[in-house]
């Protein structure tokens, strides 16, 4: 397999654009504003909640991420607008993280005012390594300002137990992800299992303080055993909520969840970054190669 998604790697920049297009769909919720908004309110229809987010990062220039910040807040003016149940997760370089502390903290702030004008939620999504003790700090500043605001632990990293430890609490938001990034494997769990056991040692211990956890994963294996957690420990059901990135077919375990009463938000990533973002995913985790052809498969078989 680690042959395959490598040889899908190289041959990605020769591939027609509009092929890449076909096989990212499912992932992406259009281009425009209004055709993200439309799928929000298709998938609210379905009974799923949503988390929006502007495809891109790493901005270069000062103008970029005031218009990305700008764009952000009118996104929260509609999803009040049009009654929808979104709330809004973004990476900070995208708002100019790269440029600076004084930045990324003035259009952080901006969103916030916006978030709590329209009495919202923010998430922080998180980033590779450089940037973890910075959005941990953004985080704990714009907390000070807005409370309806959370960040994201990663299963993988080495330091994220001591992060939760030093974060839980009554009024804690936290997304836990297994991480995205390729990392200096010092920093990191290198073997698959050991991640699984951080994860789900990192939801209990956030849990167990009282805090509110996305439990953000497709690893079935994951999703039972901390269903089960949950229900033996009487863990109320508003004190948490599962969550999956748009196109990840496992739409029977969703079901599933929300039968069972639980909440399931979908990350709804959008907009025409939608190439250089795919290409940029697929060259850092070579896994994410293998999904697409996974998922590509399924929907040529849900075609026949
Ligand atoms: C809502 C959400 C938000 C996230 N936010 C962040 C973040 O802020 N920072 C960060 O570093 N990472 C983030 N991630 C990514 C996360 O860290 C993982 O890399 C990703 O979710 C894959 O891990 P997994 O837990 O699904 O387990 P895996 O073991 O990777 O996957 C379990 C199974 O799910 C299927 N699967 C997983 N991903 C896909 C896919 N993309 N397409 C098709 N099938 C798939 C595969 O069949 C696989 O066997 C987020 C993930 C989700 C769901």
């Amino acid at each position: 397999m680690k042959l395959i998604n490598n040889l899908i790697i190289q041959i990605i920049p020769f591939l027609p654009k509009f092929f890449v297009k076909i096989v990212a769909s499912p992932y992406i919720a259009g281009i425009t504003d209004n055709e993200m908004l439309d799928n929000v309110k298709k998938l609210n229809a379905q009974g799923f909640k949503v988390a929006i987010d502007i495809l891109g990062e790493h901005v270069q220039t000062e103008s970029e991420a005031k218009e990305i910040t700008d764009r952000y807040v009118s996104i929260y003016d509609e999803i009040s607008k049009r009654e929808l149940s979104a709330n809004i997760s973004m990476k900070l370089t995208h708002i100019g993280q790269d440029l600076g502390y004084d930045v990324v903290k003035k259009n952080l702030y901006d969103l916030v005012r916006a978030a709590k004008k329209n009495n919202n939620f923010l998430r922080l999504d998180m980033e590779n390594v450089p940037y973890t003790s910075e959005t941990i700090q953004l985080y704990k500043d714009m907390f000070l300002e807005y409370q309806k605001i959370g960040i994201v632990i990663q299963a993988y990293l080495h330091r994220s137990l001591s992060d939760i430890k030093d974060l839980s609490s009554e009024s804690f938001n936290v997304r836990i992800c297994k991480g995205i990034y390729v990392e200096d494997p010092k920093l990191v769990l290198n073997d698959y299992q050991e991640i699984r056991d951080n994860y789900i040692r990192l939801v209990k211990e956030a849990i167990k303080k009282g805090s509110y956890v996305g439990i953000a994963t497709h690893d079935e294996y994951l999703i039972d055993t901390l269903c089960l957690w949950l229900k033996k420990n009487d863990i109320a059901k508003n004190k948490f909520e599962f969550q999956v990135l748009h196109g990840v077919p496992i739409r029977k375990k969703l079901k599933k969840l929300m039968d069972d009463g639980n909440t399931v938000r979908v990350y709804l990533p959008y907009g025409d970054n939608w190439y250089d973002y795919s290409v940029r995913r697929l060259k850092e985790n070579p896994k994410m190669a293998g999904y697409i052809i996974k998922n590509l498969f399924s929907s040529i078989l849900r075609l026949r």
